[in-house]
């Protein structure tokens, strides 16, 4: 018996690092494997963290799916970085990044496509494009570079990856890539005109028209995905959908970005004009899962997942999924049950998530939840929320999805703040008599572990909210006790606020390393039971993250610096350094301080030409509600007029 794998040049690496399982590729993958030589078009998702991690993202798995959707001729192939041990080794062996599906250098795709999760991931990138041979910066790649695009939640404040990046793509892959791949088709395509650069334009235009003609009759749907703009969504700086413009007579790498800068929702920073606004996306029909990608190792999520429903109405004003995710769009009970169904019977996973910003909010939940119970617990399949509501009704969901399992695991909850009148600030929407019978519930069902999620730092916050966050946790162990629960235990986790673009706390100013050291040791002190444990999460990688999540086109060369001192998956605590990111600041003559503070209300800033649909002056309203601790109604309820204009 002969293994694949053991032919690969990358094998004899494998002894020599740590979980060189990561790098084996050996999944189970539900499509056809699209042939390298007939694929008109080959598209190289990338995930700027390990393989565990990066396979544990829902999105990536919808968009790889959503692709091959579209054309059978389209080659969709995953990248993850890689950790620095065998980034050393690769280097010494002079092998370049390789994908996971096709085993091919990540350097012969057409497209290099980003997810941009979070910011303390931005170094692997520089990391993943260097291993791939590329050069870092966009103004310095050429025709014979793949086309390096990058989406998700750091597309919103692209700046500061604007150097590195040649497109971001602003909003959700349904509707801006039915757009984008008919382009990039029509003008890097190949297949059977493989080269397309350098060839005579004459005989180009023959060779794509020929291919147009044969061109997957599937594509003729793909516009279904696609909802242009909601009423009331304004496309400034664009003059209408490109589609036609996309030319098929484009034979340089300026005029590529030049036609994808005119379609709507793609920021091309080498293309870009002064005053130029990029509109948000969406669609109103995602992509269903019906089987996904199962690994061959432990990641970090294992288990299936379907999403409930898109957006959040809440209005937490912290939380900018929350903000760029609207307005909300739910799936049909029918449609979550049937792709939770045929996802479990083609991968046998034995969880399954029910995804989305807010699940237990999701309208069809319990009628969902009671159509799957039986089955799935007949086949010992375990459905799991990942968040919960602080309510008797999540309460009851919880050991509705739990059934007769076990309970040890506890149960999760973030009250966000100590006090009530913090807690009107950020608009979290519980009061205290919530969180009482909430946790009496908990307890009277038979749980006996409570993990409670705090912030600290958060704007107009005094030492009288520090001190309750110790005493509500205090006060949820003594009604644990209370309840007859002898083991009962609360671990509390208290991590740093970080002012994120696109919310109404995007002006404020972030409380600096010390203050928020200060702060933690302040709760901690104050808590002397063993039944209560209290960690606050680093703030030094918490400054960092303020830093870049609100940085401008400078940031870029302080990523580059910190990047070439050696900064690597800053994400991850036994390799971060933040005196290596100071350094980087100094060097590049910028003061980090100058990202975290406080900004003006007239000030311009850098992710103002990004509009995601909602308002800046409702997030200038819901700032000032947010110092007059005045609440603002959950969307779903009645329309809080954020600018979207979804309901008429
Ligand atoms: S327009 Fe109203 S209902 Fe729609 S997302 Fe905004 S606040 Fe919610």
């Amino acid at each position: 018996m002969e293994f694949e794998e053991f032919s690969r040049p990358e094998w004899r690496l494998m002894s020599q690092v740590s979980r060189p399982s990561r790098y084996c590729g050996s999944e189970w993958r539900p499509h056809e494997k699209v042939s390298w030589d007939e694929a008109k078009l080959r598209i190289c998702l990338a995930f700027p963290d390990v393989y565990e991690t990066g396979m544990s993202y829902y999105g990536f798995q919808i968009i790889e799916s959503f692709i091959h959707e579209q054309s059978k001729f389209y080659l969709a192939d995953r990248v993850y970085c890689v950790w620095p041990d065998m980034e050393e080794l690769m280097r010494r062996e002079n092998m370049p990044l390789i994908s996971v599906e096709h085993r091919k250098p990540v350097k012969d795709f057409d497209v290099l496509a980003f997810t941009l999760p979070h910011e303390t991931s931005y170094t692997n990138i520089l990391t993943m494009l260097d291993l791939a041979g590329l050069r870092l910066r966009s103004s310095e790649r050429n025709k014979n570079s793949p086309l390096v695009i990058a989406g998700g939640y750091g597309a919103y404040t692209p700046e500061v990856m604007s150097e590195f990046i040649d497109v971001f793509c602003i909003g959700e892959a349904e509707a801006l890539l039915p757009e984008l791949l008919p382009v990039l088709e029509n003008m890097l395509g190949h297949s059977k005109i493989s080269g397309f650069y350098g060839k005579s334009h004459e005989k180009l235009s023959q060779e794509i028209s020929a291919l147009s003609n044969e061109r997957d009759k599937s594509q003729l749907n793909v516009n279904n995905h696609r909802e242009l703009s909601l009423p009331g969504f304004d496309v400034k700086g664009h003059e209408g959908s490109s589609s036609q413009k996309s030319g098929s007579n484009v034979n340089n790498r300026e005029e590529l970005l030049r036609e994808i800068a005119k379609l709507p929702g793609f920021y091309v920073p080498l293309c870009h004009h002064e005053g130029e606004v990029i509109t948000r996306q969406i669609t109103q029909k995602f992509h269903t899962l019906h089987s996904m990608i199962i690994p061959s190792i432990n990641i970090v999520h294992d288990r299936a997942a379907v999403e409930l429903f898109r957006g959040c109405g809440r209005g937490c004003r912290f939380c900018q999924a929350g903000m760029v995710n609207r307005p909300v769009r739910e799936r049909s009970v029918e449609e979550a049950s049937q792709s939770i169904m045929d996802i479990i019977n083609s991968t046998g996973w034995e969880e399954a998530g029910l995804m989305s910003l807010a699940s237990c909010d999701y309208s069809g939940i319990e009628t969902l939840i009671d159509e799957l119970a039986d089955t799935l617990n007949d086949r010992h399949v375990k459905l799991s929320l990942p968040s919960l509501r602080m309510d008797g009704f999540s309460v009851g969901l919880a050991e509705k999805l739990e059934g007769l399992r076990s309970k040890h695991g506890g149960i999760t909850f973030a009250p966000e703040a100590g006090t009530q009148r913090l807690r009107d600030v950020i608009n979290k929407g519980i009061n205290e008599e919530m969180i009482i019978k909430c946790v009496k519930e908990i307890f009277s069902r038979g749980w006996e572990h409570v993990k409670l999620y705090f912030m600290m730092g958060l704007p107009t916050e005094t030492e009288q909210d520090l001190d309750a966050i110790a005493n509500l946790s205090y006060q949820v162990l003594k009604l644990g006790r209370a309840i007859g629960r002898k083991r009962a235990s609360v671990s509390v986790s208290v991590s740093g606020f970080v002012p994120k673009a696109h919310t109404p706390f995007q002006w404020e100013r972030q409380n600096s390393i010390t203050e928020l050291q200060d702060k933690g040791r302040r709760i901690k002190s104050l808590v002397h039971d063993r039944a209560l444990s209290i960690a606050y999460h680093e703030p030094e990688q918490t400054f960092l993250e303020g830093v870049l999540s609100r940085g401008d086109k400078r940031t870029c060369n302080v990523i580059l610096r910190a990047w070439e001192m050696g900064a690597r998956f800053d994400s991850w605590t036994e390799y971060f350094n933040l005196q290596r990111w100071l350094d980087a600041f100094e060097q590049c003559g910028l003061e980090p301080e100058e990202f975290t503070r406080e900004r003006d209300e007239t000030e311009k800033l850098s992710w103002d030409f990004i509009n995601v649909g909602v308002d800046k002056n409702f997030l200038l309203r819901e700032r000032h509600n947010a110092y007059n601790q005045k609440l603002t109604v959950d969307c779903r309820t009645g329309c809080a007029g954020c600018g979207l204009k979804c309901k008429k």
